[in-house]
């Protein structure tokens, strides 16, 4: 009897803004892996990366596999072809694949997992992870896909969502996308909040799918698998679709703001959080944009909320001294720019009283005092009582003690929704009985054969 064991696979960068797209490649990969019998241990990771590096394409999201086989050599061989036929290389992806043949995770392919999440990485540190665990790899182009596919394979959850995306017919790839609003609208309505992002009902408006010319029709996104199959089920469409695939992912948990920015030590492009004072009141640029500045130990950071976000009437409320935390990225300093952190999330720790001085109030009339003249004190228009000095009155702040998140037009892919504050999926076990891969039956038989062929070696 062959002996079989367990393969990681993790990929990147295949896709492109013209069209190809990491899940969908990821879809036709388990539907060969699952035509050649092979056992599932997992769902497949659709992992989001740092949202705030420069490269990326959309979404920055790498996919990887967990499978037990008993042809592993085999099996790497073909996927390294599916890879070749579907990565938009003309387009400027630079696709990578990682596979890690053994049960457990080492720590280091966590670590870099996490660093991928959070930082800049280059590729060439990808490749030398690479020679030096000895891994078996394959990449495209520059290579930049390695880092995704490497921490893909290593990404260890501390919450995660899930969603199902479904697949467009070949013959429908570019042409509109005709999906019932009434129905996206009434899924919402009915499933959420165990799904979530399908419905802007403020600006009336479909979440779920996709505008440009990928083979993604739809995804519906939520805290567990029922909910997704089942929000599903709900959309209404004149247009079949091919499949479907759910995913197990780190959408919707923020997980890219987990961690403290170092404030004497912002790199540019990391993702994080930090805590401080507010020490430059805010003040609205062109466009509508707020900017101010928060201390933290000694160090000055500048921050900006964009209009889009929804966020900019909360920051315009600060004043000096307001204790608060920010989430986002770092923005490289330019020449006319120091380094400034985009700020995706705004959480009121301590509010400072605002006193404002005013004219006495004269205590017998429970009138309002006028000036003298400069110096001269304050005297009660009423009874001539005089008042030698200003008051302080407390203004009632207009914002309070609690987090502020972007408006649902402005969420990225990694952005805690409201309603997911608090809330840590992390016991959900892999249940291969949940129809989490799914080709429905308008799809012509026949055509799920590998159709291409091994012609080259793998370059290293
Ligand atoms: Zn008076």
């Amino acid at each position: 009897m062959k002996t079989s064991s367990i393969l990681h696979i993790g990929f990147d960068d295949t896709d492109s803004r013209k069209g190809m797209c990491t899940t969908f490649l990821a879809y036709k990969i388990v539907e060969y892996l699952k035509n050649e019998r092979v056992k599932f241990l997992d769902y497949p990771y659709l992992i989001r990366f740092n949202p705030n590096i420069p490269w990326k394409t959309r979404g920055n999201g790498a996919v990887a596999l967990k499978i037990k086989t008993d042809k592993p050599e085999s099996i790497k061989k073909n996927i390294i072809q599916f890879i070749k036929k579907y990565s938009a290389i003309k387009d400027g992806a630079n696709p990578g694949l990682v596979f890690y043949q053994n049960e457990k995770i080492p720590i280091h392919f966590i670590d870099f997992g996490r660093q991928a999440l959070c930082r800049l990485i280059n590729r060439n540190k990808a490749k030398q992870f690479v020679s030096k665990n000895g891994l078996e790899s394959f990449y495209l182009g520059n290579g930049q896909g390695l880092v995704g596919a490497i921490g893909a394979i290593g990404y260890a959850f501390d919450d995660y969502t899930y969603e199902l995306i479904s697949y467009r017919n070949e013959s429908n790839i570019g042409k509109k996308r005709e999906i019932f609003k009434d129905s996206v609208k009434k899924m919402q309505d009915l499933t959420y909040p165990r799904t979530f992002n399908s419905f802007d009902e403020e600006k009336n408006r479909i979440l779920i799918t996709p505008h440009g010319p990928d083979p993604v029709f739809f995804g519906i996104r939520g805290e567990d698998i029922d909910s997704v199959i089942h929000g599903k089920s709900l959309v209404r469409s004149p247009e079949k679709f091919d499949g479907y695939m759910v995913f197990r992912t780190n959408q919707g948990t923020g997980a890219h703001l987990k961690n403290e920015l170092d404030a004497h030590n912002l790199k540019p492009f990391s993702s994080g959080y930090v805590t401080g004072k507010v020490s430059v009141v805010p003040k609205v640029e062109i466009g509508g944009h707020v900017i101010f500045s928060i201390i933290k130990d000694d160090q000055q950071i500048k921050c900006a909320v964009y209009k889009p976000t929804g966020l900019t009437k909360i920051a315009f409320k600060l004043i000096k001294g307001d204790m608060i935390k920010v989430g986002g990225g770092i923005r490289k300093a330019t020449k006319h720019h120091q380094r400034i952190l985009n700020v995706e999330f705004l959480e009121v720790l301590r509010l400072e009283k605002n006193m404002k001085a005013v004219n006495p109030l004269c205590y017998s009339c429970n009138k309002r005092t006028k000036s003298k003249g400069k110096n001269q004190g304050f005297q009660c228009v009423k009874c001539a009582k005089t008042f030698p000095n200003k008051i302080f009155e407390e203004i009632p702040r207009e914002i309070e003690c609690r987090l502020y998140v972007p408006s649902l037009s402005a969420h990225r892919h990694l952005t805690r929704p409201i309603q997911r504050v608090g809330k840590l999926n992390n016991n959900i076990e892999f249940d291969d009985s949940r129809k989490w891969f799914h080709i429905s039956k308008s799809r012509q038989t026949g055509n799920q054969k590998l159709e291409v062929k091994i012609k080259t070696k793998p370059k290293h």
